[in-house]
């Protein structure tokens, strides 16, 4: 059995990404390799994402400085240049702008929220499949993020990323994404980052700032969030360069795949993905006829259903396509936010156990 690391940063943000640089540095340079290849694939040349990655490293010290500051600490503690970190830290936006007018394949995620009227315990869950290259399960680490001014989480993130994207703060507020595809997406590329507004949603200490960290300014590209709060509360945000809209629980449950699921979006992702037509309503499904009996062995039965292998909710490894297109569950999330507790696996959840990470108060 394997798990995803454990790291505790503490400090200063420059401390922080010190100790994640120089603890994380094989594991940084292999997803430069691996992102440039990606990249490549899909259209986007090495010379052009390195120029791309350098006109963001002053943009992101003018939206986040403490952001700049914990990214500058990894390039220095993993010997990495500070583009190379930024292009890892801007990848979302460098890839996704292309997936808008290809039909190569891309890598899907499945999500879900529970309210407290769903659940067998009556507290309030999120979680997740995060579907994506191979390769990235072995940079993949969970990040405890110790800070004064913000509040402390646990995160999943890649190796050499700031933000994490599947994590839960010490308020109760959690988060898990999903990719999605519209037309607008990479015309206008130098607006706030995803990873940038996920580490600050689990920065926020209220969660009006949380959400204010995903409406307030405009995007660079598509992208799904599900916000919750361990009080009870949990709203999925659909955004696109010139859209934003809002999906509320139902019967205490919400379920989200990689397509646009409210009206008036031009949605793209399921041309590529067309698995994301079944994967979220399934996964209601699965949840539905339990409602006000789930529990955590529920929730894991269901995020290793295999309707559809390899193009399943617990995703495989397609074994007819070429491999920069192969994606697989990376890890599969189960957040608490009750109790600030985050379960993972590492790879897909049919072949592995749920290890359990506790952020430390
Ligand atoms: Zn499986």
């Amino acid at each position: 059995m394997t798990s995803l690391p454990h790291l505790v940063l503490t400090g200063s943000p420059y401390e922080r990404g010190l100790t994640h640089g120089e603890a994380f540095a094989a594991e940084i340079r292999a997803n430069v390799e691996t992102y440039l290849t990606r990249f490549a694939h899909h259209g986007a040349t090495e010379e052009a994402v390195r120029r791309q990655a350098s006109e963001y490293v002053p943009l992101i010290e003018e939206w986040n400085a403490d952001y700049a500051s914990e990214l500058r600490g990894i390039a220095d503690g993993s010997g990495v240049m500070i583009e190379e970190i930024t292009l890892l830290n801007v990848r979302y936006e460098i890839l996704y702008a292309s997936y808008s007018d290809q039909t190569t394949k891309t890598h899907g995620c499945t999500s879900f929220g529970l309210l407290p009227m769903a659940t067998a315990d009556g507290e309030t869950y999120i979680g997740q499949n995060w579907d994506w290259a191979a390769p990235i399960a072995d940079t993949l680490l969970v990040a405890e993020i110790h800070q004064s001014a913000k509040s402390d989480h646990i995160a999943i993130t890649e190796a050499g990323i700031v933000g994490g994207k599947m994590g839960v703060n010490e308020q109760g507020i959690g988060l898990v994404i999903n990719g999605l595809v519209s037309p607008d997406d990479g015309d206008h590329p130098f607006r706030k980052p995803f990873h940038l507004r996920c580490r600050e949603i689990l920065d926020a200490t209220r969660y009006d700032s949380a959400l204010e960290s995903i409406v307030a300014t405009p995007h660079a590209c598509s992208a799904n969030y599900v916000v919750g709060h361990g009080d009870g509360e949990v709203i999925d945000i659909e955004t696109s360069p010139n859209r934003t809209d809002y999906i509320y629980p139902q019967n205490g449950i919400v379920t989200h795949a990689n397509h646009f699921m409210t009206p008036d979006f031009e949605s793209r992702m399921e041309r590529q993905l067309p698995d994301s037509l079944y994967r979220a309503n399934r996964l209601r499904r699965l949840f539905e006829h339990r409602r006000g009996e789930i529990d955590s062995n529920i929730m894991k039965s269901a995020l290793r259903d295999h309707f559809g292998r390899p193009a399943s909710i617990c995703r495989h490894e397609d074994p007819d396509a070429p491999s920069e297109e192969c994606s697989q569950t990376d890890t599969s999330v189960i957040l608490n936010l009750d109790d600030c507790i985050l379960h993972a696996t590492y790879g897909p959840p049919c072949d592995e156990d749920y290890q359990i990470y506790r952020l430390c108060q």
